[in-house]
């Protein structure tokens, strides 16, 4: 009888071992791919991504801002030409400029007016059409 409470001690403390093994090892891959999306969400939040371009706006025809100055390239825009206005700051450059620049730097290339990347767009509706 003794034996046996022996033994059932041994695999309770087997057992116990094994699920703290078990849960460390969980931590540790939970932690470590944490590790890696912060660091993939660094690397993106250096410039606007193309959806985040997309949501920012602004875009405008040369002709409402016609002869104004393109940071980028240093030539004017002209009427008739693609263009993007900051939301914030209300610069206006060529669009093919504004977004070569905005998708590695997050600010404005005339005064560095920090832009607010757009928060994407809710994901609910797929729920709001099951639900409706
Ligand atoms: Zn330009
Ligand atoms: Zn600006």
């Amino acid at each position: 009888m003794e034996m046996m409470a022996l033994l059932f001690l041994f695999v309770a403390m087997f057992l116990m071992c094994f699920g703290i093994g078990v849960v460390f090892m969980v931590y540790m891959c939970i932690l470590w791919s944490s590790i890696l999306q912060n660091g993939e969400g660094e690397k993106g939040g250096k410039g606007l991504s193309t959806a985040e371009l997309e949501r920012l706006g602004g875009a405008a025809d040369g002709g409402a801002v016609a002869g104004q100055e393109c940071a980028v390239c240093l030539e004017d825009i002209e009427a008739g030409q693609a263009a993007r206005v900051l939301p914030d700051c209300r610069h206006a450059f060529h669009r093919p400029c504004a977004d070569r620049w905005l998708s590695a730097h997050p600010d404005c290339p005339l005064c560095r007016a920090y832009l607010h990347p757009p928060p994407p767009p809710p994901s609910v509706p797929l729920q709001v059409v099951l639900s409706a």
